[in-house]
């Protein structure tokens, strides 16, 4: 069986990125993906935009990860930002950065990510296999096994696991890396959604939906006590409340949920008042409005959708006139405009969340290198360790600076380990019969017994008679090989 130098299961931006820095530093690496094509999730991300990391400074960056953040520190110190956005210049794509720090391709387009990821892994020689899912891996002497799913397998000297969260699963990361990493002994930190919608227990948000407010605070609330608060934008849906800033705050919210808190939030419509400013405002537009009724006058304060919901919680007759509002009543409207509550249920499921928190234990990661503690060879990347942020680039910039280290760091400690080739002598190809070798035309594979493999362009294949090899291409970038 072959084995490869460095394996590295998964090729979202974590897993690519560690092929591309191992391959800049070893010959003989392989990525594995399960989808016909890498970086799925890229594709989707920033609303097909990419926001592809943020200009934030190292330590700015690090409080995003809450108490992981510390973990990242020599992750992001090796391969930041401006790294990122020079790497991808470096191939003609330039970013730009837009409110908040966030930078994005130039193109406005996914796509434009990915493709530059491919041409790095193609210039790097990087063997990508697609279509093959790693279900198990087992350390052996000085290699691990690898299997797939149908009964394959293949060897590598150094395994770096980069398959991602457990959200969004069609993507490709349906969290079987969590099974593979506790196999070999690793602690899973439990799963929970992470930038998720949130669930109401009022049914008339239905009514409200796809109604955006902006420029609000909401706080949330357990019991009496105030657990988290800022200013953004939020969005009704059929089941309660998204928008970036409820992403933003849901795994905080989530939290109490595990330990049975009940769960508000509370909406301030309009944090840029005090409570006596608006009733003088309220004041003021009643007074002018001469004899309209409240529906009319509240136009100038609320968006449309939400006034029938207002007046109705407030229990007012829809029609009253504004002049015959009562001091009381008016005390009320200011009330709810400054603190407009919501009970919280829960959130949608991990499924439809865009980052699955928990995963891999980062006590049982070397934040230098990404070696997993307990079995020397074993790399993590990616979502599949447990550190990830709010939304803003700082989980894809995750995923390429832990990808980056990891794959700087199995490659060295290959070289420091002498590198030796610890297949037996004579060794046998498990491949089962029959297999296709599908890579791309042009590429050189020149093993004899005993040998190392080389690749270079033009190449001719001299493995012994009998064996097949059969060549498919997809796209033009995209290379299959079937193991
Ligand atoms: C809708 C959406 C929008 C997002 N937008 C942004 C954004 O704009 N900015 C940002 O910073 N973050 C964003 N994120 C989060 C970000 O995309 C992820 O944090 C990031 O992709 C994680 O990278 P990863 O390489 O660790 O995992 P993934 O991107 O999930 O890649 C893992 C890969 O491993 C493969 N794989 C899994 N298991 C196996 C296996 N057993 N064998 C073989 N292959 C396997 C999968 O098919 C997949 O290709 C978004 C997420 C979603 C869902």
């Amino acid at each position: 069986m072959q084995v490869y130098d460095i394996a590295i299961i998964g090729a979202g931006p974590a897993g690519t990125m560690a092929a591309i820095r191992s391959g800049q530093l070893e010959k003989n690496i392989l990525l594995i993906e399960r989808n016909n094509s890498i970086g799925r999730k890229i594709l989707l991300s920033g609303k097909g935009r990419c926001n592809v990391t943020n200009i934030l400074s190292l330590e700015e960056f690090i409080t995003k990860f809450g108490r992981r953040g510390a973990f990242l520190r020599s992750a992001f110190s090796k391969f930041f930002n401006q790294e990122l956005i020079d790497f991808f210049k470096a191939k003609g794509l330039d970013l730009k950065v837009e409110r908040q720090g966030r930078v994005f391709p130039v193109t406005d387009r996914a796509a434009s990510i990915v493709e530059v990821l491919m041409r790095y892994l193609l210039e790097n020689k990087v063997t990508i296999v697609y279509a093959t899912e790693v279900i198990e891996i087992k350390k052996e002497k000085n290699s691990f096994r690898l299997f797939f799913a149908g009964g394959r397998q293949t060897a590598a000297r150094r395994v770096i696991l980069a398959t991602g969260g457990s959200s969004f699963s069609f993507t490709g990361s349906r969290g079987n890396g969590f099974t593979i990493a506790r196999k070999v002994g690793h602690t899973i930190v439990p799963l929970m959604p992470g930038l998720v919608p949130l669930r109401t227990e009022e049914a008339w948000v239905k009514g409200l939906q796809g109604l955006t407010l902006k420029n609000i605070r909401l706080t949330f609330t357990a019991g009496n006590k105030k657990i988290t608060s800022d200013i953004g934008e939020l969005l009704f849906t059929h089941f309660g409340v998204s928008g970036p800033l409820i992403l933003d705050l849901s795994s905080s919210v989530l939290e109490l949920f595990e330990r049975d808190k009940k769960v508000s939030l509370c909406i301030d419509l309009k944090p840029g008042l005090t409570p006596v400013q608006l009733e003088d405002r309220l004041l003021r537009e009643f007074r002018d409005s001469g004899g309209k009724n409240i529906k009319n006058v509240l136009k100038g304060i609320l968006p449309l959708k939400l006034i029938e919901v207002f007046v109705n919680l407030l229990r007012l007759d829809y029609n009253k006139k504004s002049n015959q509002v009562t001091k009381e009543e008016r005390r009320a409207m200011v009330s709810l405009l400054k603190s407009f509550c919501l009970r919280i249920t829960g959130s949608l499921p991990i499924e439809e969340a865009m980052v699955t928190c928990g995963g891999v234990s980062t006590k049982e990661i070397d934040p230098r290198t990404m070696e997993s503690r307990f079995v020397a060879g074993l790399y993590f990347a990616g979502e599949i360790i447990d550190a990830s942020a709010s939304s803003g680039g700082y989980n894809l910039q995750q995923a390429f600076s832990t990808g980056y280290l990891a794959g700087e760091s199995a490659a060295v400690s290959m070289k420091t380990s002498g590198h030796q080739d610890t297949r037996t002598p004579g060794h046998q190809d498990t491949r089962t019969p029959g297999h296709q070798d599908t890579r791309t035309p042009g590429h050189q594979d020149t093993r004899t017994p005993g040998h190392q493999v080389t690749r270079t362009p033009g190449h001719q294949d001299t493995r012994s008679p009998g064996h097949q090899v059969t060549r498919k291409r997809t796209s033009p970038f995209f290379s299959l090989v079937t193991l």
